[in-house]
Formats: structure tokens, sequence, C-alpha cells
């Protein structure tokens, strides 16, 4: 990679761990018991769990399993989705699978507890095993994908190595400050089947906006379309507004909006038409001059709401 920074990767921790499968249920007692408390005691703290992944992972999808989780006379484990895709054979042994339901293993993996994949980038939460899967979904903590709009690029991670991989990689345009007054010009204005795209990058309130500018068609209509998106949670976007304006000859069009994050991809944010919205032909009017050439200026604004 390109750029330093914490940029999150797919491997996974190296150590392991062993269960101690009497405390798991001794606890399991306990929290059935009704006293869910402190479970600090007997509960095996998991942090870093290779041996377990191992554990509760399907032979065959390689996926986690949940409950119910098959498992064949011998003792090998699968999950129930797979059992049809063996055409009930054990994978590992090949004896027949029959309806045998492996509830010990079922339990163990209700009693663990672990940490979030991306702890390494700030997560404190420590879920259950059931749980894990559906808060990894929605960690705040998860990488943000590259905000870039004109390829398909994999880069993922956190906002301040995003912005390095940004100006950096992508040779985007980083401005500070929170007003700013833009130019696009581009001849071929014909082009507008995705053709047409640049992004911005703003730093102002400490915080980092992305500028899109993108050609489409809307229907069967050419339209030039500009929005911002906020290098950040949506629930942090929302404290935040924003204003552009395009204009010429003493018309204005003006759209007033709340940056999007970047949790919602750009296309997303572009069919949902939640941004300032020109139609070609009115680009080129505010364009000036003979009408063919695009030469729009966008005037914007970023205020924060509270
Ligand atoms: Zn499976
Ligand atoms: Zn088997
Ligand atoms: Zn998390
Ligand atoms: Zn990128």
């Amino acid at each position: 990679m390109a750029y330093g920074g914490p940029v999150y990767n797919e491997v996974p921790d190296t150590a392991s761990i062993v269960i101690d499968c009497d405390a798991a249920t001794r606890n399991l007692d306990i929290e059935m018991n009704g006293r869910p408390k402190k479970r600090a005691t007997l509960k095996p703290r998991i942090s870093t769990t290779n041996g377990v992944h191992e554990l509760l992972m399907c032979p065959v999808c390689s996926n986690s399993m949940y409950p119910p989780i098959v498992q064949c006379p011998n003792g090998h484990t699968l999950c129930s989705k797979c059992k049809h895709k063996v055409n009930n054979r054990c994978p590992t042994c090949r004896h027949e699978l029959g309806n045998i339901r492996c509830l010990a293993l079922e339990r163990i993996a209700e009693s663990l507890e672990f940490s979030c994949r991306y702890q390494s980038l700030g997560c404190q939460e420590i879920t259950r095993y059931y749980e894990k899967w559906k808060h990894e979904h929605h960690c705040r903590f998860r990488p943000y994908n590259c905000p870039y709009t004109g390829s398909v690029c994999s880069i993922t991670g956190d906002i301040v190595s995003l912005v390095a991989h940004l100006t950096d990689d992508h040779k985007v345009d980083m401005h500070m400050g929170s007003t700013f007054n833009h130019r696009y010009v581009k001849a071929n204005t014909l082009e507008v089947e995705n053709a047409t795209w640049m992004l911005t990058v703003f730093n102002c309130y400490g915080k980092y906006f992305c500028l899109h500018f993108e050609a489409f068609r809307l229907g069967t209509a050419p339209v030039y379309m500009a929005f911002l998106r906020f290098m950040g949670e949506e629930d942090e976007a929302n404290g935040f507004g924003y204003s552009l304006e395009v204009g010429g000859s003493g018309r204005r069009q003006v759209w007033q909006g709340v940056p999007r994050s970047i949790r919602d991809g750009h296309r997303k944010v572009r069919e949902s038409l939640d941004g300032l919205v020109i139609p070609r032909s009115l680009a080129l009017f505010f364009s000036g001059g003979d009408h063919r050439e695009l030469k729009l200026r966008v005037m914007g604004r970023i205020w924060k709401e509270h």
C-alpha cells in the first residue's frame, strides 16, 4: 500500500486459546438461573480466537456456524445449510449424517464473548458469539470504503488513511475551510454517461467532506449533479449542513442539504437525487459563451448545525 496509517486487513489474530468447557457451561447455568450480572469469574474472556473460530467454522462453507449445528455420529460438525450440499454424508468421515444436533458446541458458542474484529481500529465492544456478526456488520469502527468514484477502488481504511490515499493515490484536490468556489470546465459536454465526475476533499471543523460532481442521464435527460458526502458516520453527518449554488445571467439554482455519510455509496446518493441537480441545457446556459462548453461555477458553504 502506498500510504501509511492503520489500514484494516483481513488476517485474523494468530493467537489461539483453549476453551475451558466446564467453565463455559457452568457459567451458562448461572445465567439461566437469572443472575447474568458480573460474569468475570468463570467466563473465559476471549479476545484472540483463532482456535475457537476454527472449532465453530463449518468445514464445507467456511462460515461461522449458528444453531442448529449438525454433527455426524463420529462427532464431526458442519452447519445445517451445508447438510444438504453434502448429500447427508459427513464431509470428514463420509458417515451418514442423520439428524444429530451438536447442542454442546451450540451452548459453548453461546457462552463465549468475543471482542470486535475491529478492536485494533478502536472498537471496545465485547459481544456474544451469536451477536458478533450483527455487531461487526454495523460497527462504527469498521473500515470505510474509498469514496473515490471514478473507478473501482478496493482500498478501505479509517478516515485519516483514506484522506491520505485520496490525495496521494487519486491526486484529489484538498481544500481547507468551509466555503468554496469551484469551476468545472468540460469541453465535450455530450459525454454524460458517467463521463464527468470530480472529487474534491474539504477539511473544515476538524472533519473531511467530499464534494462530488458527476454527469449522468436522469431517464433520458443529461444532467450534472453536485453533492457533498461526510467522511464519517451518518449521525455525525447530520450535525452539518451545506449549500451549493450555480447561476448566470440573472438566474440562480440553489441547493441546501445535509451531507451524506460515505457509508452511503455515491451511486446511492446520486440515485436518491440528494444534491444539486442541474439539467445540461441549464448548465450550458449558466456557462455563457456559445453554450457548447461547460464552464460551471459552483459556490458552496459547509456549516455546523449545533
Ligand atoms: Zn456450512
Ligand atoms: Zn464424520
Ligand atoms: Zn465493533
Ligand atoms: Zn481509492
